[in-house]
Order: structure tokens, then C-alpha cells, then sequence
């Protein structure tokens, strides 16, 4: 059986060199640290893009490396479908 929900993982992304904050990865069913994972980077400039590991994300100030913290996750539920349409009233001639 399919679950209902996904498990989203999130962590802050941060520059080793000058502190900024450079926006966050999410990634979906496995945490952002395991390896081989594709993560979605969106950075603070409001870019997003895919990347394999966090290693691939520089500061977008000075350009350094940069580390994650503040790690997360969240359920992400999926919308409920109606199966069939809702019966509409029959019109009165
Ligand atoms: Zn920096």
C-alpha cells in the first residue's frame, strides 16, 4: 500500500567563510545527508536547482563552501482526489 505522505527532509544552508545564509535543500523520502541522494537547492537569490550533495553549492557572496544545518523534516501530504464527480441537482424545466 502506498502512503499517504511523503517524508521531506530540509536544512539550512550556510557559508563556511563569511556566514551567510544561502538558502536551503530539501530532499524526499531520505535525509539530506545520505549519500546519493538529489536534493533541491533553492537558494536566498530565489534560484532553485538540483544538486547530489551539498558540496556542489557555493556562497553566493564569496563564493566558499558552505555546510548545512538546522536539519528538519516534515510530512508532506498529498492532495485528496475525489473520485467521482459531485452529482448536480437536475435542472427544473
Ligand atoms: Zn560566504
Amino acid at each position: 500500500m502506498v502512503a499517504d505522505y511523503e517524508v521531506i527532509y530540509f536544512a539550512e544552508i550556510r557559508c563556511y567563510w563569511c556566514g551567510h545564509d544561502c538558502g536551503t535543500v530539501n530532499s524526499r523520502g531520505a535525509p539530506t545527508t545520505a549519500p546519493g541522494v538529489p536534493l533541491e537547492y533553492h537558494g536566498t537569490g530565489g534560484d532553485s536547482r538540483a544538486v547530489r550533495s551539498i558540496g556542489e553549492i557555493r556562497c553566493a557572496r564569496c563564493r566558499g563552501p558552505v555546510y548545512a544545518e538546522n536539519h528538519d523534516k516534515r510530512r508532506e501530504y498529498q492532495n485528496f482526489v475525489f473520485r467521482q464527480r459531485r452529482p448536480r441537482r437536475p435542472k427544473v424545466a
